[in-house]
């Protein structure tokens, strides 16, 4: 159907829009899932490559290229740049936060030595309220002496070492995803573990230094947040 030719140029155009356009052929190269900025949630995708083709009457015509690779919510079908990928699931966010808190509380009880009652209560506390439900003070003190017996063998050193690229590993893929005072709270967990049998030894100082490293909290914060945790509010 040719498109009416009215009086004014405009119609035209818009008649001539309506001849000649760009179509994408959209394929599938990949799915999985992901956090869907559009409706909210964890959802499967499908990484789409696009072609696209200068359309007339709607029929694809000349190739015009490859359009930029997409992502397409199962969901709510809105497309995004692969860049969205780049964030983690809830779920995955949660098994990250969880394995940072573990992480985290093994380090300061293996650098604070013998585990008090204390330090094992607050730290399994302080786990299990990160989502490790049925986690024991027993669990913990068994995995602390593993620690121990493993890297000690080695070095005849505390695991200082080891548990510092443990806690990279944990910390370092987290903490771009957490705004300052969530990574603050990851810190003061490890430092009220440290303080439950009394002030900080020098080893439990340097886990803490580690730990505000690895989540990329400036030393002078790392300083102000162990001074903030020894004072009781
Ligand atoms: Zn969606």
């Amino acid at each position: 159907m040719l498109p009416e030719r009215g009086p004014h140029g405009h119609t035209a155009a818009a008649g001539l829009s309506r001849l000649l356009g760009t179509r994408t052929a959209w394929t599938a190269v990949g799915d999985g899932e992901f956090f869907c900025p559009g409706c909210g949630g964890d959802r499967n995708y499908q990484r789409l490559t696009g072609r696209r083709r200068f359309t007339l009457l709607g029929v694809p015509v000349l190739p015009r290229g490859e359009s930029a690779p997409t992502v397409e919510c199962a969901a709510c079908g809105r497309h995004f740049g692969t860049d969205v990928l780049d964030h983690p699931t809830t779920t995955r966010f949660a098994a990250m936060l969880r394995d940072a808190v573990h992480t985290v509380a093994l380090a300061v009880l293996a650098a604070g030595g013998v585990c008090s009652r204390a330090s094992l209560e607050t730290a399994a506390a302080g786990v299990r309220a990160a989502g490790f439900d049925d986690c024991t003070e027993e669990q913990l003190a068994a995995l602390v002496e593993a620690l121990e017996a493993d890297t000690g063998r080695f070095t005849g050193e505390p695991c200082a070492a080891g548990l510092a690229i443990e806690l990279h590993e944990a910390l370092d893929p987290l903490a771009p995803h957490l705004a300052a005072p969530g990574r603050e709270s990851i810190l003061l967990q490890g430092a009220r573990i440290a303080l439950a049998d009394g002030p900080y030894t020098p080893a439990e100082r340097d886990a803490l230094a580690t730990v505000g490293a690895a989540l990329t909290i400036c030393s002078t914060d790392v300083t102000r947040l162990l001074a903030a945790a020894r004072t009781p509010s």
